[in-house]
């Protein structure tokens, strides 16, 4: 058997758009192009293919569509005031797509270099209507998927043929952006009971497009997203397709940013998470400053459970000093109010709550220099005949 084919980046295939081209009614806040990838079990990944955002279609039997073969990235692509555009810790989204892949028996085997290259390609050719202002972006949803049919019984449960592509969209989460902003701005979460995203042994910690089908029916009018519990003492887990942390003051003067452990493989390891984790603790052992000035010295960074009773005897005593939301989709939000059990839990703002907001984003949109390498810088790319041109195609 000839070893199976690697991705590779050079052996892209670029179609312009054409000079007739027009965009979709409806699909005016989408990036123009894709990226496709497909792959079979039996030579590897194809060719790589950068064209015009179009329609996909699958067998009806597709794994995907019947078992919910599919997994997901979200990463944003930033621009800095000087015009360059920038991803954030691109590797840590291909790793955990490496992750959720193999949880599905889909390939997962790609060098993410060469995968970075196509994004870099993909992202440049928008570079046009990546906008440059704090909370605005342009967001990557990278999707694999089983497109083989996922029926019947067979000898494994590898798929036998799976495509990854990247369609990209305007500015997600920006209405959530200025939440941090002050005083009553928070966002309200619905604590809930009814449905559980995520419990031990399953698959929360993967970003399965099957954890959101099934939980999105819990959201209600008024509140921006559930607060998910999960376990007979309502611990919380995340909130909608967010990390959540608590910020509260302990006994011995340190205040802690508490939040949910991965242990348990409930909570998805968020890269805003990671991050943020990261930044306050190096700040906090005194290795490495925290970037932006402001953040007090005594605190610390605890990873354990959080139960609703705990935040709700802790908002009695005085000692909860705020609540927040973190992800690639929103960054940072404050959370202002908490439904639980028909009661109402006003949750205390905290000033700390725009200064992680505000470091990140200034990371991500290259103001910050934080010394770690995470803003990635896109190079340009000067495809002869990029746009509008006679050749229909370009090999890159
Ligand atoms: C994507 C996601 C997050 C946030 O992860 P980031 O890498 O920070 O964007 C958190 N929770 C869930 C359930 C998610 O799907």
């Amino acid at each position: 058997m000839s070893p199976l084919a690697p991705l590779k980046a050079s052996s892209l295939y670029f179609t312009p758009l054409p000079p007739s081209h027009v965009v979709p009614a409806g699909k005016e806040s989408h990036g123009r192009y894709m990226l496709t990838i497909p792959w079979n079990r039996v030579s590897g990944w194809g060719q790589p293919k950068i064209a015009a955002r179009q329609e996909l279609s699958f067998d009806p039997l597709a794994g995907v569509l019947q078992y919910a073969v599919t997994c997901f990235e979200g990463m944003k692509c930033y621009k800095t005031d000087n015009g360059d555009l920038r991803l954030f810790r691109p590797d840590k989204n291909f790793d955990r797509l490496k992750r959720s892949a193999a949880r599905l028996g889909l390939p997962h085997d790609w060098d993410n270099d060469e995968l970075l290259e196509l994004f870099a390609k993909l992202v440049a050719l928008e570079a046009p209507i990546v906008p440059d202002t704090d909370g605005s972006s342009l967001y990557l949803r990278p999707t694999l998927l089983e497109t083989s049919e996922g029926f019947g019984i067979k000898d494994d449960a590898f798929a036998a043929e799976a495509l990854l592509y990247v369609a990209t969209t305007l500015n997600l989460g920006k209405g959530l952006y200025p939440s941090s902003d002050g005083e009553g701005k928070g966002i309200k979460l619905d604590a809930c009971k009814e449905f559980i995203r995520a419990w031990p042994g399953g698959t929360g910690s993967y970003k399965l497009g099957a954890n959101y089908g099934t939980v999105n029916i819990s959201k209600k009018p008024g509140y921006a997203m559930s607060l998910w519990l999960h376990g007979k003492e309502d611990f919380i887990s995340e909130a909608g397709a967010m990390n959540v942390f608590i910020i509260k003051q302990a006994e011995d003067g340190f205040l802690e940013f508490i939040t949910m452990s991965l242990d348990g493989g409930i909570v998805l390891p968020g890269v805003t998470r990671f991050s943020l984790i990261q930044l306050l603790t190096e700040h906090a052992e005194g290795k490495k400053d925290f970037p932006l000035e402001g953040m007090p010295k005594n605190v610390r960074v605890v990873e354990r459970d959080i139960s609703m009773p705990e935040i709700i005897s802790s908002l009695e005593n005085g000692t909860l000093k705020g609540m927040f939301g973190c992800g690639t989709g929103v960054v940072v939000v404050t959370v202002g109010e908490i439904q639980y059990q028909g009661q109402t839990y006003t949750i205390p703002a905290n000033p700390l709550i725009k200064l992680l907001r505000d470091t990140i984003t200034g990371i991500q949109r290259g103001k910050i220099d934080e010394g770690r390498g995470w803003s990635f810088k896109v190079p340009e790319w000067d495809v002869e005949g990029k746009e509008g041109q006679d050749e229909e195609k370009v090999v890159a």
